[in-house]
């Protein structure tokens, strides 16, 4: 993703656009247009795995919010990026289940 980012003009400098915070405890990660920085909880988030998948769904959103015009308040937006980050990230509903993240991104 970082790769994609780049050459689209998105520009990512992972001091910069990585956070990691403590977050609810039914939160694993986030993206923040404002700030324009993907956030990964790091009391929620407890393997790689979970890390990759998150940081993969987060920077989908940021790809859509820079390259794609992404309006959050467009409920037709947000459910766009939402099926393109769950398919293009951890792929199904069912492994987020099984991974405890299945209602946890933003
Ligand atoms: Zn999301």
């Amino acid at each position: 993703m970082m790769g994609a980012l780049k050459p689209s003009g998105c520009g990512i400098d992972i001091r910069r656009h990585i956070a990691c915070e403590e977050c609810a405890s039914n939160v694993s990660g986030g993206y923040d247009p404002i700030m324009n920085q993907v956030i990964v909880c790091h009391n929620t988030v407890k393997s790689e795995g979970m890390f990759q998948g998150v940081l993969t769904h987060e920077l989908i959103h940021m790809f859509d919010y820079c390259q794609n015009d992404l309006d959050f308040k467009n409920l037709e937006h947000l459910a766009c990026t939402e099926i393109r980050a769950a398919n293009l990230g951890h792929c199904s509903f069912m492994s987020a289940w099984i991974n405890g993240d299945a209602f946890g991104f933003v």
